[in-house]
């Protein structure tokens, strides 16, 4: 019997290299038009929080389980990534509060394409499957899923991949699943609103990294910010796309404009913005009476990357019903396995590695 994996993105193709490496036969139904999803458009720093506490502590709502796997099992995820052969930029994440490696996504989807074998794009998976493997990642690309459950004030840009729109879900649901913790929380950024042309490879240089040294007022010029604003700004942007058309206005003055994020001063992130076509005012034609003297009025809208709730699983992958138990020969990985991180932010390609391959070594055991 094969097991089948829908999704040649980061879970699926890690799930179905460890499947082959274990001695199954696998099939990978690809959607879109190409292998690699979301992965392939990131800036693919692969990390963890340092132990279970500090990702208790940033993400409170998550399931302490599953948390608790990608604490344990990601380092030997990592060093399996490099020992298929992907390329490794950078030796650590530049962020003192995490630990991990970047990838060349690129050379990371490629290693995995070879490691997966049968890998057909333009292709879905049988939803009858014996053996299923959900990685179709999560459902940010579907409107209707991300209104009925994330209720955005407007149209959120859709900051990932174009053919994750929730198949996984609807899938699962079907056979019987239960929805994890944190259906209304998606992680994502602040990107120049429109008119701003932002095609998929600008996703990563066109962010607007900097709400921390901005004043934050919606269309309507009122403050909403969450205070503080914590340091993914993850609550930031999620806040924005519940405002009048999920848009904010970001001010900023000299000072914050010489600021480096990331390698990027705010002034490079405040121009990337105005060259896309994007709104960039002088902060009196916004008509509001501001507290202070501000350089500039940046206009961005919440870009979303995927979203946090989903199925819920248990430590072993397997896909749960409402009273616990495993639905059989059912798994998930990725954004379609919900509830990591609740009430914060984690690394989705962090929890895709480690749940594509658990994925596989359940189905090798059954
Ligand atoms: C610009 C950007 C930067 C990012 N930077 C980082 C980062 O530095 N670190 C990090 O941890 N995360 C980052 N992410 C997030 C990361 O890419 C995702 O969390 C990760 O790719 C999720 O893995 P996945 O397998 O669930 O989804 P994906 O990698 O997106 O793969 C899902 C695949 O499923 C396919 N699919 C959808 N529906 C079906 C169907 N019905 N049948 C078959 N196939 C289907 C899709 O086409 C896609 O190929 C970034 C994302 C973006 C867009």
């Amino acid at each position: 019997m094969s097991l089948h994996v829908a999704g040649a993105g980061m879970a699926g193709l890690c799930a179905a290299a460890r499947a082959r490496e274990l001695g199954l036969d696998v099939v990978v139904h690809e959607k879109g038009d190409r292998p690699g999803g979301s992965m392939l458009l990131s800036s693919c720093v692969v990390w963890r929080y340092h132990d279970v506490d500090a990702f208790r502590a940033e993400c409170p709502g998550g399931d302490p389980e599953l948390q608790k796997q990608v604490i344990d099992r990601l380092d030997d995820g990592i060093a399996w990534l490099r020992s298929l052969g992907a390329e490794v930029v950078w030796e650590e994440t530049g962020n003192p509060r995490t630990v991990g490696v970047r990838f060349e996504p690129r050379s990371l989807t490629d290693v995995l394409v070879r490691a997966a074998g049968d890998v057909r794009v333009g292709s879905t998976a049988p939803a009858d499957a014996e053996q299923l493997v959900l990685a179709t990642g999560g459902f940010q690309g579907d409107r209707e899923l991300v209104r009925e459950h994330i209720a955005p004030g407007g149209e959120l840009l859709v900051r990932a991949n174009p053919w994750s729109a929730g198949d996984g879900l609807r899938l699962a649901l079907e056979r019987g699943a239960v929805l994890s913790s944190g259906m209304a929380e998606f992680y994502g950024r602040a990107m120049p609103a429109p008119p701003a042309a932002v095609p998929e490879d600008r996703f990563v240089d066109l962010a607007q990294l900097y709400g921390r040294h901005a004043l934050v007022l919606d269309d309507a010029g009122h403050e909403f910010a969450p205070e503080p604003i914590s340091w993914s700004e993850t609550d930031l942007v999620q806040a924005i796309a519940h405002r009048p058309n999920a848009s904010a206005w970001y001010l900023v003055d000299e000072d914050a404009l010489e600021v480096e994020i990331r390698g990027r001063t705010v002034r490079d992130m405040v121009e990337a913005a105005r060259a896309a076509g994007g709104e960039v005012l002088l902060p009196n034609e916004l008509g509001v009476e501001l507290p202070a003297a501000y350089t500039y009025a940046v206009h961005v809208v919440a870009g979303i990357t995927y979203t946090i709730g989903g199925v819920r699983i248990d430590s072993q992958a397997r896909v749960l019903r409402a009273e616990g138990t495993p639905i059989e020969g059912l798994y998930a990985a990725g954004a379609d396995a919900g509830g990591i991180a609740t009430g914060g932010y984690a690394s989705g390609l962090a929890s895709a590695l480690v749940f594509g391959r658990i994925a596989a070594e359940t189905a090798a055991a059954g």
